[in-house]
């Protein structure tokens, strides 16, 4: 136990401050994607197995979608820049610029030295849900991805349909590689679907039901040439338990499409980072 100080709840009562304000963050331009979204044609479509993994490749200024069918499943999805492994989805910044869920108008930033917007969401069918009286959400960039070293060290044994090994399948089964060359590459997640949130007497990480039903979707456009890879979590909805076989476990769409010619007209690919990289020296 430690000792409270006297002003103890003077010091609480400090009220927060935002840490990454988002005023001069530069935005999507929202209007175009909307307009660009309303004539597309379909160029390509991946059915993600349960319990498994599929990759597809998004050209920039593409959109694609991650669509529910048959039953309530979530998804755990990695995004690269298509030329360049190194440029991957970073959860952990994209969580402190946007908050702990995304939803339409905010963007999927890429790590460092790149860290510019790799894709824009454009549609969550699933936008109404907000917040709920848990405090959970969907499409959460909180979560790192279920993983057989986790399970390993909860529960022991060697589950091996976890999202992380079914996205060090399916890069491995991609590039043509071993997967000991795979896995390095595949990194923390997009929950798609996920509804999770933190307890707030614990502050523990939670999962509830994924309110997504066949037929949600959510869209994307992608900023940057993209290859993707998705899992359909063995969790399913996520209801009651993950890394097993015990939950009752759907596919996932992903489908792609393109916008007319002159849809995007305005439209700038995202610029590399501005910072000189010299770190000071
Ligand atoms: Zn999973």
């Amino acid at each position: 136990m430690t000792t409270r100080p006297e002003d103890a709840e003077t010091r609480r009562d400090v009220p927060p401050v935002i840490c990454y304000p988002v005023e001069t963050l530069p935005q999507p331009d929202m209007g175009l994607y909307t307009r660009a979204r309303d004539r597309l044609t379909k160029t390509e479509e991946v059915l993600v197995a349960p319990r498994d993994a599929a990759t597809f490749h998004v050209p920039a200024g593409h959109f694609f979608r991650i669509v529910s069918v048959e039953g309530p499943q979530v998804g755990d999805l990695n995004l690269w820049h298509a030329d360049d492994l190194s440029e991957r989805f970073y959860t952990g910044k994209t969580r402190a610029l946007h908050g702990t869920h995304l939803t339409t108008g905010q963007q999927m930033w890429s790590a460092f030295p790149h860290l510019r917007p790799m894709a824009t969401i454009t549609h969550d069918t699933l936008g109404w849900y907000g917040i709920d009286r848990y405090g959970g959400s969907v499409h959460d960039v909180i979560g790192t991805r279920c993983d057989p070293y986790t399970h390993n060290l909860l529960k022991g044994g060697h589950y091996h349909h976890c999202c992380h090994s079914n996205l060090t399948r399916a890069l491995a089964d991609h590039l043509g590689v071993p997967l000991a060359q795979a896995e390095p590459h595949v990194h923390d997640v997009l929950n798609v679907f996920m509804c999770t949130g933190f307890t707030r007497d614990t502050g523990q990480y939670f999962m509830k039901a994924s309110p997504v039903r066949p037929g949600d979707y959510i869209e994307f456009f992608a900023e940057v040439d993209l290859l993707g890879a998705l899992s359909a979590c063995p969790g399913g909805d996520c209801s009651s338990e993950h890394s097993s076989d015990a939950a009752a476990c759907h596919p996932l769409l992903v489908e792609v499409f393109k916008p007319e010619g002159g849809a995007l007209d305005g439209w700038v690919p995202p610029a590399a980072n501005g910072y000189d990289g010299t770190h000071g020296r």
